[in-house]
């Protein structure tokens, strides 16, 4: 192990992150909580943790190989991880190749057409505003993110999904749509938090059958079969 557990720096609705004996690493513990509509639902759904944990880290690896910068160091345990300790840049990057969720709400095009080209869309994070949509210049004329860094983080978000699309659509999965986020680490952005079935919509190519948090949101039943269906999928058991 390349650095040592310390005190608990942060819990969130999904993980906890722990310092270490290195201040540029921290652990993030993955945890079985499922929240949702901005924690008013609430919920467990077992063995997401580890699945989360492992699914994210194999898709960080992935695209690690393709040149995608990132902030995974070293899965320490089923549930946790060592990372990179970034400053998280306060912006939900969302992409969407499938119309589905808010967008369909706030467009009324049903769930599933298909737009003419990847959307990408982005939210500012903040739990008391519940994360509300807003554009590049509010990005920038609030100091979120400088202009340097939004291009950067789009660039990265359309090459994430092109990767990622080719990657789902080789195990027979529709990657619907997905949400990322970057963090600041020594002058550079990089990939931070995750990536798992808790942060995109999968279906199933042939099926449209939901394999995603959206079972768990909607009330839908077969969740933890669901997310351990996209681990056999990926390889992962
Ligand atoms: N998403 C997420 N965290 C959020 C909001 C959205 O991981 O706080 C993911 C969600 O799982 C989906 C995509 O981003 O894969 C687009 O979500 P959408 O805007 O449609 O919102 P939702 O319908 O989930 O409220």
């Amino acid at each position: 192990m390349k650095a040592e557990q310390k005190e608990q720096l942060y819990e969130g609705k999904a993980k906890k992150v722990f310092a270490t004996s290195d201040p540029d690493l921290v652990i993030v513990s993955y945890k079985d909580d499922a929240t949702a509509f901005n924690g008013l639902k609430k919920g467990t759904i077992v063995g997401k943790g580890v699945i989360n944990n492992r699914m994210s880290n194999y898709l960080m690896g992935l695209l690690a190989k393709e040149g995608i910068e990132t902030h995974y160091v070293e899965e320490l345990s089923d549930s946790d991880t060592l990372v990179k300790h970034v400053q998280i840049v306060p912006l939900e990057v969302i992409m969407r190749n499938v119309v589905a969720g808010s967008l369909s709400k706030r467009t009324g095009l049903p769930e599933g057409a298909i737009p003419s080209m990847p959307i990408l869309e982005l939210y500012y994070k903040s739990d008391e505003l519940g994360d509300p949509m807003i554009n590049s210049d509010h990005a920038l004329a609030f100091g979120w993110a400088t202009q340097a860094e939004l291009e950067q983080i789009e660039s990265m978000a359309r090459k994430i999904n092109e990767i990622l699309k080719k990657f789902f659509a080789g195990v027979g999965v529709d990657l619907v749509d997905f949400k990322i986020e970057f963090g600041r680490y020594k002058g550079k952005i990089i990939l931070a938090d995750e990536i798992s079935p808790d942060t995109c919509r999968f279906w199933d190519s042939k099926t449209k059958e939901k394999l995603d948090k959206d079972r768990f949101r909607r009330d839908m039943g077969g969740v933890e079969g669901a997310y351990h269906e996209m681990m056999r999928r990926i390889g992962l058991k």
